[in-house]
């Protein structure tokens, strides 16, 4: 998930020959990493602009040649270049099939209910009770951002990484949790199709930022999961190339490096109390689940299709896909928040809006409007709300 912030550079701090040097190196390595995950459109972009204005230094490797050819690969977030390729959302597709008609299928580990509903994010809620049950590793990558003031979000996410390795280095808890709650509400801001459609709810946005901040807290400043940060550094840095491409064999160490940092933090985060603060109520599953799945949206687009496979089902990320089919037993309701329609299932209790990602008590009947004589199922825990018709304030009391 924490794709952005942890691996800019300090511009204009050193300005020595050596520096020079060391800086193009650390270039060098952050473009590598990159195209190992697999490139961002915009990271590429803000990447060329930096390099296009370097004078060439010879016997240095050509930085803009090297990006270019990575921008050719494409990955997520970026236009279909070469249809087939390793890396474009075609060769995704044929990993990953099958197409978007049809969602993952999944049980709720919280009420047992079955997921019959289409989520508007990767996120998947249960269509009963609301809780978060799993997480759509095709949806993800299929979703793009277009950033619209780049100047700005280089320039936010490079003052965070800056400030972050400072309170980092110095072990500052608080000033720590300060730089990582402005990373998350930065990354909701810039990247929201990445992040939980419920992050449209204040108040979850609100919770998910503190939730996140908690556990970054509780994590990255703790000995031995700096420890395992290094061993998965080594183990990247080991990997074997062949042109863009990973060779597998070198990846499945990266992986259990990694499969060892999350056991390690989960470790850390339940002793903590962390979970109990997720707003989303997602089993352990599903968080590893999803953190499985921004590792592996990075690697799939420089595997081969056979490898890329291997990766899905080592993560247990490959899952059973269905057909999304019309719900016959769904009744419509309208959102007591944005006034969209939706599908609601008999017993269901609460349910989130795939249009403004509020959680609705779809257990109660809808309420009328005294104004517009309007209905609506009234959010979840509210007594009331304004009628998103006609803008009067609904009170459950006052009928
Ligand atoms: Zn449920
Ligand atoms: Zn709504
Ligand atoms: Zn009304």
């Amino acid at each position: 998930m924490a794709l952005f912030g942890k691996k800019k550079h300090d511009e204009d701090k050193h300005s020595e020959p050596d520096a020079i040097t060391a800086r193009r190196d650390a270039a060098m390595q952050n473009a590598q990493e990159v195209m190992n995950r697999g490139p961002a459109a915009d990271e590429l972009e803000r990447a060329q602009q930096y390099w296009a204005n370097k004078p060439a230094v010879p016997g240095a490797p050509d930085m803009s040649a090297m990006l270019e050819r990575a921008k050719q690969m494409g990955g997520p977030g970026m236009a279909p270049t070469d249809a087939g390729a390793p890396g474009s959302p075609t060769w995704i597709d044929a990993v990953l099939h099958p197409q978007s008609d049809f969602m993952r299928q999944c049980t709720c580990d919280q009420c047992g209910g079955p997921k019959k509903l289409p989520s508007a994010s990767a996120y998947i809620y249960c269509d009963y009770c609301s809780a978060l049950v799993d997480y759509d590793l095709r949806v993800a990558i299929r979703s793009t951002d277009t950033i619209t003031d780049r100047t700005a979000y280089a320039a936010t996410f490079n003052g965070i990484g800056a400030r972050s390795r400072d309170a980092k280095a110095a072990g500052d808890r608080q000033a720590y949790a300060g730089v990582r709650r402005e990373f998350w509400d930065a990354w909701l801001t810039y990247t929201p199709s990445a992040a939980s459609h419920r992050a449209g709810d204040p108040n979850y946005r609100e919770a998910y930022i503190n939730f996140m901040t908690a556990g970054n807290v509780v994590t990255d400043l703790d000995p031995s999961y700096q420890a395992t940060e290094e061993q998965v550094k080594q183990a990247v840095m080991s990997l074997h190339r062949n042109g863009m491409m990973i060779e597998p064999d070198s990846l499945w160490p990266v992986l259990d490096a990694y499969i060892h940092q999350r056991e390690l933090a989960t470790g850390l985060l339940k002793a903590a109390g962390i979970p109990d603060q997720d707003p989303d109520h997602a089993s352990e599953a599903v968080r590893q689940r999803i953190s499985m799945s921004a590792m592996a949206q990075g690697w799939l687009t420089s595997l081969s299709p056979e490898a890329g496979e291997e990766l899905l089902t080592r993560t247990g990320l490959q899952g059973e896909y269905k057909k999304i089919e019309p719900v016959a037993d769904g009744v419509i309701r309208h959102c007591g928040k944005c006034g969209q329609e939706f599908a609601s299932l008999p017993g269901a209790k609460t349910a989130i809006c795939n249009s403004c990602g509020h959680q609705l008590d779809v257990g109660a009947a809808e309420w009328p409007c005294n104004g517009c004589g309007g209905l609506m199922t009234m959010p979840s825990g509210a007594t009331e709300t304004t009628c998103p018709y006609c803008k009067q304030l609904v009170s459950r009391a006052g009928r």
